[in-house]
């Protein structure tokens, strides 16, 4: 392990932002209690509770501030308790973009006090804040200090900081084009990205080649499914020769054939599998291609825990029994976490959920229950048609580039569902802010054990 990075959901952005930024010129600073998402190169803090510190009870100039400890000793229980990580952020108000001395002075006793109170040998962290919300901080830890390689902020726009210097990517010729088009601070950004695909089938296998095209940085695939005769319409760079062989691999090589340098991690589990959701929630973006209400209700528990953007496609048709079609739509979720969620959304019920699990884990007393008639329609496919599923591919996609390029007119904010009725012709976009009473208290909780909180996901089962 060694990089440190920080993520923050939007909506704790905003709140620091507005206590660190009060109007009067003064620096300020707040805690943060931070989850942990631990991989092999990484170790990246996620916020998940902000404590800011009062006005009254600090020391505040425009180049220094300074606060009494007993509002440090208030979140130290909590974090030993949870086993969580001490973030400082204080303001830079006149745009000061390092570390000042008495910054170094500061962090030297504050996180001194912290290792001795917490005891843990874990790494801890100091943020700062400039007036136009950007952020930059460093890990402390027994061995020293270490920047922030990257900090990211999931809200209604994308944001991804990284270190001074070290934001120029190597471009091609291939790549020119792009970067006139969209602006080289984009394809810069896309370069950078790890995004996560869950579900490489009809939407999926769409979304993979945009992606790719993009030539975003690496590409995270997730689907058990192999390619079968009856999906070779709906699967995009699948054909003949590849029946039998899995989805991932398909489209990795695909991806690879492009030459524009995007890495695949092609992994043929479940999501369901615990390396599954470790290697998910390490990705900056997610993008759920499932047609499973249980994929994406856990989809969207990982994308909270681990302080992830998540888009989510759903192509949606209806026989009438006649040849002919009663419905036929797609939706586009954008969900932030601290935001709503997929099932305050109503996308799916429980009951689904519930009795996809049951197929999943025991389809014996699945076929039992549905049998006796509990439940209703879960083993209906919706018949795939291609044009569908690329059309939502690209909605999904360009409501991706919005949010980490903002190049529309209207408000991201009323874009977090979109619809596309294509009996109509019609798009409709709605609002979605209310937040998810459910998800909310696991927002950047991280690891914990077992993984989500859910014992049915717990590391110990996993082989080595
Ligand atoms: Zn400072």
């Amino acid at each position: 392990m060694n990089k440190y990075s920080l993520r923050i959901s939007g909506r704790h952005h905003d709140q620091l932002r507005r206590h660190l930024f009060p109007g009067d010129g003064l620096e300020a600073v707040a805690f943060a209690l931070c989850g942990r998402n631990r991989t092999d190169e990484e170790h990246i803090f996620t916020v998940h509770k902000v404590v800011p510190v009062a006005y009254a009870d600090c020391d505040r100039t425009p180049i220094s501030v300074t606060w009494p400890t007993e509002a440090l000793a208030a979140i130290l229980d909590d974090a030993r308790r949870q086993g969580l990580a001490v973030m400082k952020f204080h303001s830079h108000p006149e745009f000061f973009e390092r570390f000042s001395k008495l910054d170094d002075e500061s962090d030297a006793e504050t996180f001194a006090s912290v290792s001795a109170w917490l005891d843990d040998g874990e790494p801890h962290g100091s943020a700062v804040m400039l007036p136009d919300g950007r952020v930059f901080g460093r890990a402390m830890t027994e061995g020293g200090e270490q920047a922030f390689s990257s900090v990211t902020v999931a809200g209604d726009k994308l944001s991804f900081w990284y270190q001074p210097g070290d934001c120029d990517p190597d471009f091609d010729g291939k790549l020119a084009a792009q970067l006139q088009l969209f602006g080289s601070g984009t394809t810069a950004r896309l370069r950078r990205l790890r995004i996560g695909v869950v579900g490489c089938s009809g939407t999926g296998s769409f979304v993979v080649e945009l992606l790719g095209r993009l030539a975003v940085g690496e590409l995270v695939l997730i689907d058990d499914d192999r390619v079968e005769d009856r999906n070779l319409n709906r699967i995009v760079n699948a054909g003949e020769r590849h029946v039998g062989e899995y989805k991932v691999d398909v489209l990795k090589r695909a991806v690879e054939a492009m030459g524009l340098g995007t890495k695949v991690d092609a992994i043929p589990r479940n999501l369901y599998d615990p390396v599954c959701v470790k290697k998910i929630a390490h990705c900056d973006v997610v993008f759920g291609c499932m047609d499973t209400a249980e994929g994406r209700h856990l989809l969207n528990r990982i994308a909270a825990f681990y302080v992830q953007p998540y888009f989510d496609l759903g192509v949606h048709l209806l026989a009438d029994g006649e040849g002919g079609i009663d419905e036929a739509s797609g939706v586009v979720h954008y969900l932030q976490p601290g935001g709503s969620s997929l099932f305050g959304r109503r996308a799916y019920t429980l009951e689904e959920v519930r009795a996809e699990g049951l197929r999943r884990t025991d389809p014996e007393a699945f076929q039992a229950e549905r049998k006796a008639g509990y439940i209703e329609g879960a083993d209906e496919k919706s018949p795939p048609v291609a044009s569908l599923n690329c059309t939502i591919a690209g909605i999904a996609v360009n409501e991706f580039l919005s949010r980490l390029h903002p190049f529309r007119s209207c408000d991201p904010r009323d874009c977090d569902v979109v619809r596309f009725n294509f009996m109509e012709t019609l798009t409709t976009k709605e609002s979605a802010p209310e937040e998810c009473p459910l998800l909310a208290p696991h927002v950047g909780r991280g690891d914990v054990e077992p993984l989500l909180g859910w014992s049915s996901l717990s590391m110990r089962e996993v082989e080595p």
